[in-house]
This record gives C-alpha cells, sequence and structure tokens, in this order.
C-alpha cells in the first residue's frame, strides 16, 4: 500500500529531472504569487467591513508581503547555476513551502469563514479557497507532490470543514470539492508522469549526442559544454581551473600494426587509465581519434597540476596487454590554466593545445603549462606568419653551407645547406624560427623547393666529390605532392643523384609511417642518400632505424654536451657508433665545437664530423677560399693521440667583412622578431 508519504516525497535521484522540474517550475513562480496575492486582496476587501483589522487587514498585508519577498528572491536568484545537491535541496524546499503557505492560507480562510456575517462572504471565501488550489496546483504542475500538497494542507481539510458543518448545501459544496480536486489531482499527475517521461527520453538523447560510444567519455561536444559551465561557476567561485590535452604518441603504429579493433582497445583502456588518475576532481573526455581532454576542476598550485600531467604520461607510458600485442605508447600533456592563459572556452582549448604542441616538439613524454613565454611565441609567430606570406621568397631566401669533414682525410666530404632568410621587416630570421611556422601551413613547400633549387645549383660549382647535404621538412616526407616536385627539381638540375643527401628528422615518421616510408624510398630510387638527423632527441630512435631505408645517421650535438666529463655519454655515443657500423650506415657526429670533443669522438670511432670546430656555415661565395685552405694544408693531419686541430679560423672565414657580417647574422641575428 502506498504510504502517506509517499504522495508528498520527491524522487531527486535523477539530477536531470530535477533541474527540469525545478526550471518549469521557475517559469510559473510570479504566476503562483501573483494568484496568491488577488485573491488574499480581494477576500480582505470583500471582509473589510465584517472582520476585525487584524484579520481584514494585518493578515492579508502579511500574506501578500511574504509572496512578494518569495518574488523578489526569485527574481534575484533564478539565474545562478545550481549545485546538484542545491537543486535537489531547492525542489524539496518547494514542496514544503507549498506545505507552509498552504496551511497558513488555509487558517487565515478558516478564520474568515468563522467570521462572516453574511451567506455571501462565506461564499467568498469557498471561492477563494478553490480558485487559490486550483490556480496554485496548476502552477505547481510539474512538481506532483508540491501540488497534491497544497490540495492535502487547503482544499482537504477546508471540505471536511464544510462537511462537518451538517448543512446541506455546505455538504454539497464540500462533496462537490473533494470530487473536483481529486480530478485534478489525477489529471496533474498524469501531466506530470508525461513531462517526466519526456525529460528522461529528451536526457537519454542527449546522454547519446554527449557520450563517445568507444569508450563511454564525454565527447567533444560535451566537453564544450562543461568547459562553458566551469567559466560560468568560476565566476563565483574565483577558483582557477585547468584545460588540458593529450594525444598518445604511437597510437597510429598500434593501429597500423595491429588493425583497428586492437587500436579501439587500446584507446577505451587509455580512458579507463585517465579516469582512474584523476579522481573525481576531474573530468575527462575524448575529443576524437586518440586526443583527450581533462578539466581539472582546482588548478591553484601549479607545481600539483605539473604533477599531475607527469601522473598521466605515466599511467600511459606503462604497457598495454592487448589482445595479439603488448603496445607501449606514450603521451605529452599540455595544460592552460584559466583565467591566465585565457577567458573563452576556444581560447583555452587552443592555448592548452598550443602547450602540447611544444610538449611534443620540446619536451616529449612531458607535461608543458601554457605560459607568458608562450603567449609572447604565438605573437612572435604570427607576426612572422604574416612576414613569410607577403615576402619575396624567391629572393629573400638564402642558403649558407657547412662542411661535414672525413678527418681521417681532413677533406670536406659535403656541404649541408643551411636556410637563411632576410625579411626587410623583421631582418635576419633565423631557420630554427621561420621553418617551423612555414611548417604550419602550405608555405614550407615553397620554401623546400625554392631552397632545393638554389642548393642544387650551388653544388653544380663544387668539384665532383662533394655532396651536397639538403634538410627536407616533415611536411615534404608526409607529402607525395612534394616529393614529385623534388624529384623533379633533382631531375632538371644536372646535378648526379649520388652527390645529393636528404636528411630527415625523426619528427617525420612520427605521423605516417607508411607514407614516410613510400617518400623515402621513391627518393632513394633516384639515386639520392637518406639521413637521418638530430638522431637522439627523437622518441622511438632505434625502431625507426631498423624499419628505413638509411644511408646515414647524423647523431645530435646534445650528445657531446658532456661528452668530455661523463664516462656515460660517452657510452652512450659508442654504441650508437657501434649500432651504425653494424647495420653499414655511415655515421655523422654534429655539433663539435672543441679539439677535445673531435678526439673523444674519433677515438670512439666516428670519423665523420661538422661543427663550429671545423668550419660555421658560410656563404656560397667563400667555399673556393675554404677548399683551398683544405688542399694547402691549412689543417693539421689528426693523428692519434694528438688532438686535432682546427682550421685556423681567419683562413676559413670569408676574405670580406661583408661577408662574415652576413655569415654572422644568419647564424645568430642579432635581431629576434619582435612582436607588434
Ligand atoms: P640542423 O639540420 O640540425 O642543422 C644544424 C644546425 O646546427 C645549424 O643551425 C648549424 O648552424 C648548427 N651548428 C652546426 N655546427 C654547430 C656547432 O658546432 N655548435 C652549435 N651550437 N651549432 C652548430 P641553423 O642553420 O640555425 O639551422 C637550424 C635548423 O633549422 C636545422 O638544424 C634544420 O633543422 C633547420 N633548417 C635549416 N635549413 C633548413 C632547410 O633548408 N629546410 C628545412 N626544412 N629545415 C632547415
Ligand atoms: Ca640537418
Ligand atoms: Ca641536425
Amino acid at each position: 500500500m502506498l504510504k502517506p508519504s509517499a504522495l508528498f516525497s520527491i524522487d531527486t535521484r535523477d539530477i536531470t529531472l530535477v533541474r527540469a522540474q525545478l526550471a518549469a517550475f521557475s517559469k510559473q513562480v510570479p504566476l503562483l504569487y501573483f494568484v496568491l496575492c488577488i485573491n488574499a486582496v480581494f477576500c480582505a476587501v470583500g471582509f473589510a467591513n465584517q472582520a476585525p483589522a487584524w484579520l481584514a487587514i494585518y493578515i492579508p498585508g502579511v500574506l501578500v508581503s511574504l509572496c512578494l519577498m518569495r518574488t523578489m528572491i526569485w527574481l534575484r536568484t533564478r539565474h545562478v547555476e545550481l549545485t546538484d545537491a542545491q537543486a535537489r535541496r531547492r525542489l524539496r524546499g518547494v514542496v514544503w513551502l507549498g506545505a507552509a503557505f498552504g496551511l497558513v492560507f488555509l487558517t487565515w480562510f478558516l478564520t474568515l469563514y468563522r467570521t462572516a456575517t453574511v451567506p455571501e462572504s462565506r461564499l467568498l471565501v469557498i471561492f477563494a479557497v478553490v480558485f487559490t488550489a486550483i490556480s496554485c496546483m496548476t502552477c505547481l504542475l510539474h512538481l506532483r507532490s508540491a501540488a497534491r500538497m497544497v490540495a492535502f494542507t487547503i482544499v482537504l481539510p477546508f471540505s471536511l470543514f464544510l462537511l462537518s458543518v451538517g448543512d446541506p448545501y455546505l455538504t454539497v459544496i464540500g462533496i462537490n470539492q473533494l470530487l473536483v480536486i481529486g480530478a485534478v489531482v489525477y489529471v496533474l499527475d498524469v501531466a506530470s508522469r508525461d513531462f517526466d517521461r519526456m525529460i528522461q527520453l529528451s536526457s537519454e538523447n542527449a546522454r547519446l549526442a554527449n557520450i563517445d560510444s568507444l569508450t563511454g567519455l564525454a565527447n567533444r561536444r560535451l566537453f564544450f559544454e562543461n568547459l562553458e559551465l566551469a567559466l560560468r561557476n568560476r565566476s563565483r567561485s574565483r577558483r582557477p581551473f585547468a584545460v588540458g590535452v593529450l594525444d598518445i604518441d604511437g597510437f597510429k603504429a598500434v593501429n597500423d600494426l595491429f588493425g583497428n579493433v586492437t587500436g579501439d582497445r587500446l584507446l577505451i583502456e587509455a580512458g579507463r587509465r585517465l579516469i582512474a588518475v584523476g579522481g573525481h576532481r576531474v573530468e575527462v573526455a575524448r575529443l576524437g581519434g586518440d586526443e583527450f581532454a581533462v578539466i581539472v576542476a582546482d588548478a591553484r598550485d601549479p607545481a600539483e597540476l605539473l604533477a599531475f600531467g607527469e601522473k598521466i604520461c605515466e599511467t600511459l607510458r606503462q604497457p598495454f596487454a592487448l589482445p595479439g600485442a603488448n603496445a607501449k605508447v606514450s603521451a605529452s600533456v599540455g595544460f592552460a590554466v584559466h583565467p591566465v592563459a585565457g577567458e573563452t572556452a576556444e581560447l583555452l582549448y587552443e592555448r592548452a593545445d598550443y602547450a602540447l604542441y611544444i610538449a611534443k616538439h620540446r619536451k616529449r613524454g612531458q607535461t608543458v603549462i601554457f605560459s607568458e613565454e608562450h603567449e609572447s611565441e604565438i605573437r612572435n609567430q604570427s607576426t612572422l606568419d604574416q612576414a613569410l606570406r607577403t615576402a619575396d621568397l624567391e629572393n629573400e631566401l638564402s642558403l649558407q653551407f657547412q662542411p661535414l669533414v672525413d678527418i681521417d682525410s681532413d677533406e670536406p666530404t659535403a656541404f649541408e645547406a643551411l636556410a637563411r632568410w632576410k625579411s626587410p621587416e623583421l631582418g635576419p630570421v633565423p631557420p630554427g624560427l621561420f621553418i617551423p611556422v612555414a611548417e604550419r601551413s602550405e608555405l614550407i613547400f615553397r620554401i623546400t623547393h625554392i631552397l632545393l633549387r638554389k642548393a642544387l645549383a650551388a653544388a653544380q660549382t663544387w668539384p665532383d666529390h662533394i655532396r651536397i647535404s639538403f634538410n627536407l621538412s616533415m611536411r615534404d616526407i608526409a607529402s607525395p605532392e612534394s616529393i614529385v616536385e623534388i624529384q623533379n627539381i633533382v631531375r632538371a638540375s644536372g646535378v648526379a643523384p649520388r652527390r645529393i643527401e636528404f636528411e630527415i628528422t625523426e619528427s617525420a615518421l612520427m605521423g605516417d609511417f607508411a607514407q614516410a616510408l613510400a617518400s623515402v624510398t621513391a627518393l632513394r630510387e633516384l639515386g639520392v642518400r637518406i639521413a637521418l638527423d638530430d638522431f637522439g632527441t627523437g622518441y622511438s630512435s632505434l625502431s625507426h632505424v631498423h624499419r628505413l631505408p638509411l644511408d646515414k645517421i647524423k647523431v645530435d650535438r646534445s650528445f657531446l654536451v658532456d661528452i668530455e666529463s661523463k664516462g656515460s655519454t660517452r657510452d652512450i655515443l659508442k654504441t650508437v657508433i657501434d649500432l651504425c657500423d653494424n647495420l653499414n650506415i655511415a655515421c655523422v657526429v654534429e655539433g663539435t665545437e672543441t679539439a677535445r670533443q673531435t678526439e673523444i669522438v674519433r677515438e670512439l670511432g666516428c670519423h665523420s664530423m661538422q661543427g663550429y670546430f671545423f668550419a660555421r656555415p658560410m656563404p656560397l661565395a667563400d667555399i673556393p677560399a675554404f677548399l683551398a685552405t683544405r688542399r694547402s694544408g691549412g689543417v693539421a693531419k689528426a693523428s692519434s693521440g694528438t688532438a686535432v686541430k682546427p682550421v685556423a679560423s681567419a683562413a676559413v672565414r670569408p676574405a670580406s667583412g661583408a661577408a662574415s657580417k652576413a655569415e654572422a647574422e644568419g647564424e645568430r641575428p642579432s635581431v629576434p622578431v619582435e612582436a607588434t
């Protein structure tokens, strides 16, 4: 049997329903109090000459004031975003407020009825009771418990009172009232249940539209909705929150090697791990592909945020036991903290994404928080981007050449072409700045092709045994069209392909490995050689060496930093040199700056080097003089046990002051790009 308390209880388990009921009720609030006020005022007027002042003036005065006060509270709070707990409390409050108002009005109506001196006044009270009850119940349509409460506290006792009087007319009226109100309760009940079902249905639809069906996490749409909500809440709580984005390095390889089903399993498991490390104060979403995002509710402490980012990286580094595969992947994380990094959802996301980009390029497998420094980087980059777009690239781009030296014969075996850009507005801009910016648009292709033509034209002027080494962008490697154009340029140049070497970096292999392999193969078919540049700075270096047809590895100069003091660095370098030896791949150590470094590298078994110790990058015009100096024995040959001597710097430097200035500018420009 239904307990009486169940008649007035409110099911607050479904928070979406609670919020929908509150929202529907909120729209009726002014009407509800308007009805109560009107009924109170007209009843009071009707009793002005019959009832004492406290009953006909003061009590209705208090009732009207209470209604006005509630309306004012509603006006002030109707747009405030409630937490789940607050919403539930408010809904229960409405039921009890209904009971309180019902009882107060009932008492007043009964007292008025008893003081009435003429039958018309009694009729007025009876009308007022029925009008008040029915109109209030209609306003409480979506809250059936509150509507029942009104029927229970006003109409039921009043009807029973009428029945108890013993007057046949009043008995008829009492029975009539009970039946009508019973019917109204029933109708409202049906309407309110329909409303509940509609809300539940649409909330299920909304849930499906907002959930990523693979992982069950919030999808992109819900992520941005939650972000907007966090922004609105933050205006009250003032507590900084953070947006984090991450993607899984190596996911594509898992998908390619083991198939989509295994890839999907990895994503599901990654989602689970993210929820586990995030705990209750972090919302996790999958934005698409292998891209995930988090909203961290409290990001007051940057150190804590960094530690959280590291936890994410750590959990995703743990091997994934998948059917048929034990996959190892990694992740980098970028965070943007509100409000310092941005005030809108789009900006926060963009900046977290930029921080992720920085993490991937400079701190792979780690966490980066968007900072002021990044802000000015972005400004500089857009200045650069604008300048590049309007540049006369054919005339403003040039090349400098740095030799690769065989230290046994003490001869340069090749020159690496290094891009230089002298912008009329910005001055000389180093390639480390403008290449990454160009890589973000299609401009990089034009730059590669213009520079390649210049590099090959330069190589035409050198002795036949000296090769030209040219840097390709990762975008070139990923673009079949660019590779075709590169092939055309090589064929048209007249330079023998065996004299050409293309340098590619590991970042070119991180994306679509199959495409990278196809590009490298197509280039090698021309007869050119392929070198893997900056070896040791990328991620899974060895797997690339193993899977790509490489002719050469250029060991990054970071290996040399503490080579004079640390035995372990020497051991690592030795391992790399031996690896190249075993695989029959040529090895060059980049960035040798001192005689001691050169000697150590030579002792470790590498005989090909490039670095300031031998020569800085130089303009084309200086190459004949440089070659002549070498031939005239400007360098003492390295012999075992004796340190290698550099080319006397004055001898290799361009004779003219203007040229050396150009080189110096090209190498380390004194005017960094300024933000406008
Ligand atoms: P990279 O390919 O690793 O080129 C070597 C860089 O190291 C050059 O810087 C060179 O000047 C510098 N370097 C050489 N020896 C030493 C040394 O002993 N000590 C030190 N500290 N540095 C040394 P640069 O010319 O500023 O080029 C920077 C990067 O820009 C290049 O690194 C390459 O990744 C990129 N780049 C340069 N030219 C091109 C180009 O034509 N196309 C593409 N896609 N990238 C280019
Ligand atoms: Ca290079
Ligand atoms: Ca390099």
